[in-house]
């Protein structure tokens, strides 16, 4: 290979022209998924502190929010429902009935909003006394045959509401078979199952947990939720979701796993879908606010990265600000 000073690879970065007409694409805003909290009751919206721009709504009042989102071409979002925690129980039953908040929202949202796919994010962790994704077992972590019969119940329930797919985020064996056979076997043949495949445990998880009132009081995620460095578990935890009948997976969090993105891509031609969580969004917040880093800029080399890592679809809080971070 011809090197200096035959080859010049900065005649490819010299002007804006040549830069232009080089740029990769960016995400595209059908491709993003907008992750909101939904909680009880009429006329609500909480500032979540942790997550500066981003609220917990009553359905009503995020209805117009959606009507924005969908107006700038936003393609998804993903409910997660923060009932009262006065009907929480060890069994997460509060899930399948009127205490979650998700259940409604999914038919309103449907009806007035038709643009946007509507995903339910499908753990327990909101729903049990303890924090924990299952039901819990002896040793206090997750039960899986017990879990995957109350998951596969609130799958079913979401499906019935309306909801465009599914998202079982527990990690728990063989949730995504389960949920498929009990949504096939009540007519929801249709009904997407969107797998986090390769859910880690996490500290950038921090904020959310503020968000969603779902800190494991002593729960321990790491018996399901997969270790930082575990690479081939996390391609592996993919690849079977794929033989279960997954039909989205994702890698969750982001931007400290660009590369099991990466390795996922290469392992599946499934849609792949890239979760840049709470902490990856609110560290990029605290940062500006000290002066250490442009807020959008910082958003947009993040999203940017995603995509070029190999997620189609991204499940982003930035997704409300899509616009303002790329300038449309
Ligand atoms: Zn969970």
């Amino acid at each position: 290979m011809q090197g200096y000073p035959i080859r010049r690879m900065r005649r490819l970065r010299k002007s804006p022209e040549i830069r232009g007409i080089l740029a990769a694409p960016p995400p595209s805003p059908a491709n993003m998924i907008w992750p909101v909290f939904i909680i009880p009751g009429k006329n609500k919206k909480i500032p979540i502190n942790s997550m500066p721009g981003q609220f917990r709504w009553t359905t009503d009042t995020v209805l117009p929010q959606l009507e924005k989102i969908a107006k700038i071409g936003i393609g998804g979002i993903m409910l997660f429902g923060v009932p009262e925690d006065s009907g929480k129980s060890d069994d997460g039953n509060l899930a399948l009935g009127s205490g979650n908040p998700v259940l409604k929202a999914i038919s309103l949202i449907r009806k007035e909003i038709p643009s946007i796919a509507i995903f339910a994010d499908l753990c327990l962790c909101g729903y049990t006394r303890n924090g924990q994704c299952g039901i819990a077992g002896a040793d206090g972590s997750p039960d899986n045959a017990r879990s995957l019969e109350i998951l596969s119940k609130t799958g079913l329930a979401y499906a019935e509401a309306g909801a465009h797919g599914v998202a079982p985020s527990a990690m728990m064996d063989g949730q995504v078979c389960e949920i498929r056979k009990s949504l096939d076997s009540n007519g929801f043949s249709d009904t997407l199952i969107m797998s986090y495949s390769a859910k880690f445990a996490s500290s950038f998880y921090g904020p959310f947990r503020d968000a969603a009132s779902s800190a494991p009081h002593g729960a321990d995620r790491s018996s399901h939720q997969l270790a930082c460095g575990a690479l081939d578990q996390a391609v592996m935890e993919s690849i079977l979701d794929e033989s279960e009948g997954a039909d989205i997976l994702m890698v969750k969090p982001a931007l400290p796993y660009l590369d099991v993105i990466a390795k996922t891509k290469e392992a599946t031609r499934l849609p792949l879908a890239a979760f840049n969580v709470s902490g990856e969004y609110s560290m990029i917040h605290a940062a500006a606010e000290r002066g250490w880093g442009n807020l959008l800029d910082m958003a947009r080399e993040s999203l940017i990265s995603i995509k070029r890592a190999g997620a189609d679809i991204i499940i982003s809080y930035w997704s409300d600000r899509f616009n303002d971070i790329f300038q449309k």
